[in-house]
């Protein structure tokens, strides 16, 4: 029997206390004790805290070095130039990611070069790759998107064809297994965020991780001036003492002994995390017109702490459904359903037109030959820009409470079962899809 849609003023299918189902991080009293010793013991701008959290969480990821820093862009940048990106260099980068994947190529002088996504896992596409690929292109940055891991077995088989690098931004994804392996130790550096919403959460707060000696050092001279007692190799060791291209990328204490703690309490955490959102997918399996996004069972590949979890939308299955009457619709319910992801960086005029040092011309080409057109980097890419209407962002369950998350199911089975009902006040309306950033948007909505 249908029951009357709470859109219409019927029941709403998410009826209970939510509680802390989406409070994150969760702040427990060892995390207390680990930053009051911080605070009591005067060591805010220390680095043996940090050298702990960096060694821990090296041998977590089997990983030979970390580098911690106060942010995940910071890292992303630093990674970038460990990697010798420089001027007149080209990166590629999926469209589809948070800005800070991409835009720290232009303060190293390089040129970002955006590829199209892959609809299945909105991760960069393999197959759009190749041909962008000139004698200036120099590094992949690959992002494991919403948790999904990227086709890690196509990415290096191309990488190592053409002699580029890979820097893995593992932001979305800590804990992520691709084949069995975990993200983050397939590029030669890869970098992540461990900022509040991230699932990995210390605050604000960065990581770089490497096996290549090198790579570390350039890290190190970069943004770590008060490190460079370690730096070992001749050609760098110069240059020690103030950093190269001024900058200061060290964690704040309070981060690194929250993230301590964490480290300890993650793995545990992420199976919960993974459960929950499971069975939220497993109720949902076989239901017209949304498919969740995850890894096909039994590839030992997975999705870490689910951070920022999708669903496709297939509105031919609804009718043609609007997604935004069926996110409103959802909502309405209780439950939670934003519409798109992140929109497609090479759209932005960040990319196409802005100047933002003062070279004359966009950034984007600043440091190309002067024959350099913007028009040759304006590309069109028809996944990225078409996949706001076709994804969602489900709720993203912190604990495995099945009586909450079967009424979160039931809110989106509900809708899909009255979908008829919603076509006639559908205006179709495609209002502004996605965001730039979405943590604080998806925060406004999971409290
Ligand atoms: C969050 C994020 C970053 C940047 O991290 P911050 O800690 O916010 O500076 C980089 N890449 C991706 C994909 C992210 O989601």
């Amino acid at each position: 029997m249908k029951k009357k849609l709470a859109l219409f003023g019927g029941d709403k299918a998410v009826g209970s206390e939510q509680g802390d189902m989406f409070t994150w991080p969760i702040v427990t009293p060892r995390h207390e004790q680990a930053v009051l010793g911080v605070l009591r013991g005067g060591r805010m701008s220390g680095l043996e805290i940090t050298r702990d959290f960096e060694k821990k969480y090296a041998r977590m990821l089997g990983r030979k070095y970390a580098l911690a820093y106060h942010n995940g862009t910071a890292a992303v940048l630093g990674g970038l130039y460990a990697l010798g990106i420089g001027a007149g260099d080209e990166v590629i980068a999926p469209s589809r990611t948070y800005w800070a994947s991409a835009a720290p190529v232009y303060t190293l002088g390089a040129t970002v070069v955006f590829a199209d996504v892959d609809p299945e896992t909105i991760c960069i596409a393999p197959g759009d790759i190749e041909h962008r690929i000139t004698p200036r292109t120099k590094a992949i940055v690959v992002v494991h998107y919403a948790g999904m891991p990227a086709d890690m077995d196509a990415l290096m088989e191309i990488a190592a064809r053409h002699k580029v690098k890979i820097l893995e931004d593992c932001s979305h994804a800590h804990g992520a297994l691709y084949k069995g392996k975990e993200v983050g130790t397939f590029g030669e550096a890869a970098a992540f965020s461990l900022m509040t919403g991230k699932s990995l959460a210390v605050g604000e707060a960065g990581i770089l991780f490497t096996d290549d000696r090198e790579i570390y050092e350039r890290a190190l001279l970069f943004g770590h001036y008060a490190r460079h007692d370690e730096i070992t190799l001749e050609e760098l060791k110069p240059f020690a003492g103030l950093p190269s291209g001024g900058f200061k990328h060290r964690m704040h204490q309070v981060s690194s002994a929250f993230g301590l703690v964490q480290l300890d309490l993650y793995p545990q955490q992420m199976a919960e995390i993974d459960s929950a959102m499971n069975h939220f997918c497993d109720l949902l399996e076989g239901i017209a017109g949304i498919r969740a996004m995850r890894p096909a069972k039994g590839a030992n590949t997975t999705k870490g702490g689910w951070y920022y979890p999708h669903f496709k939308y297939v509105a031919e299955e609804l009718g043609g459904l609007s997604l935004m009457r069926f996110a409103e619709a959802i909502r309405a319910e209780g439950s939670i359903c934003n519409p798109g992801c992140n929109k497609p960086l090479h759209c932005h005029p960040l990319f196409t037109k802005l100047d933002v040092y003062g070279h004359g011309r966009p950034t984007r080409i600043a440091h190309l030959g002067a024959s350099a057109k913007i028009e040759r980097y304006v590309e069109r890419l028809p996944v990225a820009e078409g996949i706001n209407g076709c994804v969602f962002e489900v709720p993203w369950f912190k604990h495995r409470r099945p009586a909450i998350i079967e009424e979160h199911a039931a809110a989106y089975r509900k809708v899909v079962e009255n979908h008829q009902a919603l076509l006639a006040g559908d205006t179709g309306a495609d209002a502004e899809i996605g965001g730039y950033s979405s943590f604080f948007k998806a925060r406004k909505d999971t409290r």
